[in-house]
């Protein structure tokens, strides 16, 4: 905790601080050091439709840390987001996902399949987004109706406007966009008529609360049909447990994705999973 010492305005940090400021410019260095040997990859996790079959995947990044073996996002991405890393970061990403997409669409039994990849609100608040999506599509050949962004409510807090103009730029190019972790931000729901979304992805706290807390079941159940009345595709994450895949399907919402179906996988994993 940052302390004033006294009357002369002067700040000092704890011990502590201090080695939390350190740790934190080392891993933002490291991060860097990482995006230049492109030690970061795509594991894949499969979304599946109200028979089980495989839709599609959401992109989750990792790194693969020369001493810390698999790095999962949550001990990098807030790092990444607080400075300018997570643009070039998302950028690799979606290079990834585009070369996957049009390996995929050489495929007759996987050219349907939608990749889903998380895209940050500094990434996609960038003026050159749009053209670096586009630049990214471009080179990789991909088709940009099999790519999917997944947006989060932090966007939402300020310049609408502009990103409903960006999505629609977007949107003109093929693209889908997904409402992550829906119900978890701070908007007001008033937002969701405005956007042009595709999807909005039920967060897995509330798919968590089924089965446990009737209050939450009620919070899924509004989702659902709100979705439905405005016309929008639904998916659950987080799905553990058949009880909570059948209250989610019994209230309509009929595309799932969770540790019941799959974890994230590797690309050759997932792959054989699906010709299996
Ligand atoms: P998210 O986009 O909401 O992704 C879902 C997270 O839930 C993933 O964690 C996934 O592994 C985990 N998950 C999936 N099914 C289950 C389940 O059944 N139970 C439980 N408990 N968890 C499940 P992961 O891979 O650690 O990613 C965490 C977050 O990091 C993501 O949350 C996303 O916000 C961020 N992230 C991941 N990849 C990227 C990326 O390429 N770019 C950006 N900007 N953010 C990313
Ligand atoms: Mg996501
Ligand atoms: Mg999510
Ligand atoms: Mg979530």
């Amino acid at each position: 905790v940052a302390k004033t010492s006294g009357g002369n305005g002067l700040r000092y940090f704890e011990p502590a601080m201090q080695a939390t400021v350190a740790a934190r410019s080392a891993l933002e260095n490291e991060i860097r050091e990482a995006l230049a040997a492109r030690a970061f990859d795509l594991h894949y996790q499969s979304q599946v439709d109200e028979s089980g079959h495989v839709v599609g995947a959401e992109a989750l990044v990792r790194w693969r840390h020369p001493q810390r073996g698999l790095v999962m996002p949550g001990d990098f991405i807030a790092v990444a987001e607080s400075t300018e890393l997570i643009v070039p970061l998302g950028l690799q990403v979606l290079e990834m996902a585009c070369a996957q997409l049009a390996l995929w669409a050489q495929n007759p039994e996987r050219a349907a399949l939608q990749l889903a990849v998380n895209v940050s609100a500094r990434q996609f608040r960038r003026d050159d987004f749009v053209e670096q999506v586009e630049r990214v599509l471009a080179a990789s050949g991909a088709n940009p109706a099999m790519l999917k962004l997944e947006l989060t409510e932090s966007l939402l807090q300020s310049q609408m406007e502009e990103t409903i103009r960006t999505m629609h730029r977007l949107k003109a190019i093929g693209i889908r966009f997904s409402m992550d972790d829906f119900g978890t931000g701070y908007s007001s729901l008033s937002y969701l008529t405005q956007l042009p979304l595709d999807q909005i992805k039920i967060d897995k706290y509330f798919v968590g609360g089924i089965g446990c807390d009737p209050k939450i079941e009620l919070i899924v159940q509004t989702i659902i049909g709100m979705a439905r009345n405005l016309d929008v595709e639904l998916i659950a994450e987080g799905v553990e447990t058949q009880a909570q895949c059948d209250f989610l399907r019994a209230n309509g919402c009929f595309r799932y994705q969770g540790y019941l179906f799959s974890r994230p996988v590797s690309i050759a994993e997932f792959e054989s999973a699906l010709s299996a």
